[in-house]
């Protein structure tokens, strides 16, 4: 489909057909209003077509809190208070789900495995269904304001030119800025803008960058992302990369670091090793296992329904450094050819295998709770590296998505979800698809109270 001129007035305009801009674009249409998306890439889905399609988050906010005290407690109230309603409408649509699914492989709260694909073919009926519309191969490009700086729509990029489309309000759902080196490196840190992208190729920061010209201004946790470890070297990283070569099991493995040192409580998480690597020098790491951890947690599925790949396999098949070997001290050598110390990794597993059988020793890292230690031969090592899948940071919105300027006060007509409005986790993880559905269809209600009440400011 291509804009044409009577498409060109809206009263919701949304930027991005991922997660958050699919939910409110469907949620908006089916409650009245006239809604047209604009997405950049030749297919709709964004980064949530690609996901594992578990919709999961915190089962309440005291969980959230707890799991992550430091992030923002306002949008937290308003992600768990609404995920079940939100579920609930996603059900009601008929999207196939399986669950619910409880905190084991999730590390804590609960959620349900769904059929992304199936629920965007569904969000897109009930929009075009109630004369919305959607373009796709356009990007918006910039957004437009009136003389008061509240925002009047968008202009758009797409192959037959640029065009303006009029809108009451805005909807930022661009999914985040981990595609665009200068804004990792600018907000993440140094070599943030080397790491693997483990996300679609679209979100590169429009959102947040629109969003900032227009006044509003960014969140906390700018420097949070999250992502998993992915095997080291990758040869010609892509989509096809994404799930089957997921290093989900780090947490039950032992991780050193380019010195033969653990630097991280593995149990904590997958997404914590992970950001933790991006500071270390080199941001290589190498995980161990023995074989009975292989068994255990690398070749079965990660979650329910999950790929059962050999993960390690794959990586190696992928060009990764890995290695096996029928006892400890030839693994040792074997990863020295990669450049770590063997005399501090022979000391790193001894301190490992002698304080997970309770001696007192002093090591590099806390001690996982349950730590196993590399017992069954044949011994396994993988280098390993950080990748991002989405940003923790983004635009600063209020618990209803209405973007906020540098003193608090709306950016009229502005609204942002998903991973563009940052802030609801700080260094961990609770769910990226929940956000998308909860602040997508939070703002897109906010928007059409605004639509009722043109001065829009609550
Ligand atoms: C491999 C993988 C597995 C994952 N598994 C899970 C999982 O199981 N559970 C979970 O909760 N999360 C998972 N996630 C994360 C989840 O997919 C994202 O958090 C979620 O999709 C973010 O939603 P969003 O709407 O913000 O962005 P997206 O869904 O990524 O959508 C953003 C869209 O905006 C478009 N866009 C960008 N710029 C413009 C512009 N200027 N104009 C128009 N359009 C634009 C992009 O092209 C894209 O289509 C996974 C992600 C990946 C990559």
């Amino acid at each position: 489909m291509t804009l044409t001129a009577e498409r060109l007035k809206v009263d919701l305009l949304v930027a991005g057909a991922g997660m958050a801009g699919l939910c409110a674009a469907a949620a908006a249409a089916e409650a009245g209003a006239r809604v047209g998306v604009v997405e950049k890439l030749p297919e709709v889905g964004g980064s949530a077509v690609l996901s594992a399609g578990m919709l999961w988050t915190a089962r309440d906010f005291t969980e959230l809190q707890q799991r992550m005290p430091d992030a923002d407690a306002a949008l937290g109230r308003a992600l768990t208070s609404d995920f079940s309603a939100a579920v609930e409408w996603v059900r009601a649509t008929g999207t196939e789900m399986f669950g619910p699914i409880d905190g084991p492989y999730f590390g804590f709260g609960r959620g349900w495995q769904i059929d992304v694909g199936g629920l965007f073919s569904r969000c897109v009926r009930i929009l075009e269904g109630r004369g919305g519309w959607i373009v796709r191969d356009t990007a918006v490009k910039r957004l437009l304001r009136d003389e008061a700086g509240r925002i009047r729509g968008v202009a758009t990029q797409g192959p037959d030119g640029s065009l303006e489309v009029d809108a009451t309000a805005v909807l930022l759902a661009t999914g985040g800025f981990q595609g665009d080196p200068a804004l990792v490196a600018a907000f993440i840190g140094p070599h943030a803008d080397r790491m693997l992208v483990r996300s679609n190729p679209g979100s590169v920061g429009d959102g947040f960058r629109m969003a900032r010209d227009a006044g509003a201004s960014a969140s906390r946790s700018l420097s949070g992302f999250y992502g998993h470890l992915m095997p080291s070297p990758i040869d010609d990283f892509g989509e096809r990369h994404f799930l089957p070569l997921t290093q989900y099991h780090s947490i039950y493995l032992v991780l050193v670091d380019r010195n033969g040192r653990r630097f991280i409580d593995e149990s904590r998480g997958d997404e914590y090793a992970n950001q933790a690597l991006l500071a270390l020098p080199g941001q290589r790491a190498v995980l161990l296992a023995d074989d009975a951890m292989r068994q255990r947690y690398v070749v079965t599925a990660p979650y329910p329904r999950g790929e059962v790949v050999d993960r390690f396999a794959e990586a190696a098949r992928a060009g990764a450094r890995y290695a096996v070997r029928p006892d400890l001290e030839s693994l040792i050598a074997a990863v020295a050819e990669w450049g770590v110390p063997a005399a501090d990794l022979r000391r790193t597993l001894d301190g490992h295998a002698r304080a997970a059988r309770g001696e007192e020793v002093s090591v590099d890292a806390p001690m996982p709770r349950q730590a196993a230690t590399l017992a069954s031969p044949p011994f396994h090592a993988l280098e390993v590296q950080p990748a991002i899948t989405f940003t923790l940071g983004g635009i600063r919105t209020d618990d209803q998505g209405q973007a906020l300027d540098h003193d608090g006060r709306p950016v009229a007509g502005l609204y942002a979800a998903g991973a563009d409005a940052g802030g609801v986790y700080h260094v961990g993880y609770g769910g990226g698809l929940a956000l998308g559905l909860v602040f997508g269809r939070r703002a897109a209600h906010a928007a059409l109270a605004l639509r009722q009440s043109p001065v829009g400011l609550r």
